[in-house]
């Protein structure tokens, strides 16, 4: 590995692991992911970065039985639109549940999981999924 490639990928694992969006000041917007501009206030949004409680409650979610390609061993699980407790909505997977426990108003809470693995190059993702709590 290249020494200038650590900082890079320890940036990448901060913003992984921990669930780094951005405020925007002007319009008190919260974004995540992080937004480069505020599509709001464009030139005016003053973003900041902020870190959301890995907490949240299912609002909607829908079971995935023909996953894209490096998902497909994973087949089938469950993706839903998670209201974080102090931040906005976003989409993730729902691990460690079953189908009958994810539903509408369920609390979950995020964990740190392997996302994909790049068969090619063997390189693991790593990133945030959710569990009911
Ligand atoms: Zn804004």
């Amino acid at each position: 590995m290249h020494r200038t490639s650590v900082p890079l990928l320890w940036r990448r694992f901060k913003h992984h692991y921990r669930l780094l969006g951005n405020h925007c000041k002007t319009c008190k917007t919260d974004y995540y992911p992080p937004r480069e501009i505020c599509p709001t206030c464009r030139r005016k949004g003053v973003l900041e970065e902020k870190e959301f409680e890995k907490k949240g409650t299912i609002q909607t979610y829908s079971i995935i039985y023909a996953g894209p390609v490096g998902f497909d061993k994973q087949t089938p699980y469950a993706v839903a639109l998670i209201k974080l407790d102090n931040g906005p909505v976003l989409v993730s997977q729902i691990v460690d549940a079953p189908f009958d426990q994810v539903k509408i108003g369920a609390k979950v809470t995020a964990v740190f999981r392997k996302i994909y693995e790049d068969g090619k190059e063997g390189i693991i993702h790593y990133g945030l999924k959710w569990k009911v709590v």
